[in-house]
């Protein structure tokens, strides 16, 4: 079970919500503590757990409540789009040079997999349709060109070499032209791995990169070595520019600290991930996909989403029946100003309406000038008034009183007036209900 520890982890911090009704900013320290610890023992680095827990627990203060949704649930969905969001959010596409070939440029220290990832990738291109070429760049162990050999004959795909007396930028060199050569679309450059980062092999990559000009320079990484994989990242990006990371041996007992920490520590995303020995084990990186494993709930995930969706849904609707209808008299008007300047939640309501577009901060802060001026004039309105608007339209006595009693003008009373008429209009226009859609004119 992939990360099997972190998700139990995880599994403890629900359980702390069971029976609470909200989420609220003392029931969650327990959660978020359990949460904390998980992610630690996972082997992620600290600074991102502490990013994480501080992200998580402002959203979970301030979520709201949806119906039907539990807390325990409502803090799942929130761990879910931060753990994605801290992976990458998207998915991060290989990326192919504009001419042929494209140039992957693969660097890693020794035993992390790079030379089956050389094979894996070359079959996974293949896939997708693109011939390419392995070049053979690792020249301090024979036995990594053999089996990039063996491996690039598995695949059927054709493997560059010039022995070990060859300067890797020299081998780099003949390999891309060959490459062009043939018509190759992508080439694939093995490099020499050491068991621990040192300045020759810095300086020969260095060499490697400037020779070939690769448009992807990829650090390949081992999963079971958790934070450290996203500290190498960033090590490799500051030395010698790198575009991104393929994830190994994820098919292990990993705890997951270097899925997710080498996007937040190294600013570089995880491209690729090696998933078993096969051939056929290398897929994207997908944050998503990752954050649903990790958490192992996609049920309730996508039932949080649901009823989040039905709300928003709801409120659209129900304020949707109000303005439209010919009923819609002062209070629903006030009540709709009011909640056009409480924004916030408002916007997206709004934006849901056909017609009506998203509201800017400017908007919104001329509602609520506006909204304190209409309140005073809706206030000194009668009960009968505010549900019969008529009533205002007909008579200029009502309307010299309510400017009185409210001490705004006469006009500001009959803008005020002509304003929920034209709503009504504006509103039956439309839902295409044409009948009835005269503003009325003002009784002077
Ligand atoms: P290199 O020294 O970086 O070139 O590493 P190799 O490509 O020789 O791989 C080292 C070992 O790890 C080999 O036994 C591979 O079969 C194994 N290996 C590579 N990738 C994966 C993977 O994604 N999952 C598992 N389980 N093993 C892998």
């Amino acid at each position: 079970e992939m990360f099997g520890q972190l998700t139990s982890g995880l599994e403890s911090a629900w359980n702390k919500l069971k029976g609470e009704e909200v989420l609220t900013k003392e029931n969650i320290v327990e959660p978020m503590r359990e949460i904390r610890r998980a992610l630690l023992e996972a082997d992620v680095s600290l600074p991102v757990v502490r990013r994480f827990v501080q992200a998580v627990s402002d959203q979970a203060v301030g979520v709201g409540v949806t119906r039907g949704v539990k807390p325990d649930q409502q803090l799942v969905k929130i761990v879910n789009d931060e753990l994605v969001k801290l992976m990458g959010g998207e998915v991060s596409e290989l990326v192919f040079a504009k001419s042929a070939p494209t140039v992957i440029l693969l660097a890693g220290l020794q035993g992390v997999g790079k030379t089956t990832v050389c094979a894996k990738l070359a079959y996974y291109l293949k896939k997708q349709g693109k011939s390419s070429m392995l070049i053979a760049g690792d020249v301090y162990r024979p036995a990594a060109i053999d089996q990039l050999v063996i491996l690039g004959d598995q695949v059927k795909v054709p493997v560059y070499t010039a022995g070990t007396d060859t300067k890797p930028s020299e081998i780099a060199r003949q390999g891309l032209a060959e490459a062009k050569k043939k018509n190759i679309d992508v080439v694939i450059m093995d490099t020499a791995g050491r068991l621990q980062i040192d300045k020759g092999m810095m300086d020969e990559l260095k060499e490697v990169k400037r020779v070939l000009n690769p448009t992807e320079v990829l650090l390949v990484v081992d999963a079971m070595t958790g934070q450290e994989a996203a500290a190498l990242v960033t090590t490799f990006n500051l030395e010698i520019g790198i575009t991104g990371a393929i994830l190994t041996k994820l098919d292990g007992d990993s705890r997951g600290g270097a899925a997710l920490s080498v996007k937040e520590v190294s600013g570089k995303p995880i491209k690729l991930v090696g998933r078993g020995e096969r051939m056929e084990d290398l897929e994207p990186f997908y944050p998503d996909r990752m954050a649903g494993r990790i958490l192992g709930m996609g049920d309730v995930l996508s039932f949080v989403e649901k009823a989040q969706e039905v709300m928003r849904q709801e409120d659209a609707e129900e304020l949707q029946k109000k303005i439209m209808s010919a009923k819609f008299d002062f209070n629903d008007f006030l009540k709709q100003t009011r909640a056009v300047a409480r924004m916030g939640s408002m916007t997206r309501v709004l934006g849901m309406i056909p017609g009506m577009g998203k509201v800017t901060p400017a908007q919104i802060r001329e509602a609520e000038k506006s909204l304190k001026i209409m309140e005073a004039m809706i206030e000194a309105m009668t009960p009968e008034e505010k549900e019969q608007p008529e009533l205002l339209a007909e008579s200029v006595t009502r309307r010299k009183r309510i400017a009185q009693e409210s001490g705004k003008t006469e006009q500001q009373v009959s803008q005020l007036v002509a304003q929920l008429f034209q709503m009504r209009v504006r509103m039956k226009n439309l839902m295409g209900v044409m009948e009835g859609g005269s503003i009325p004119a003002l009784n002077n």
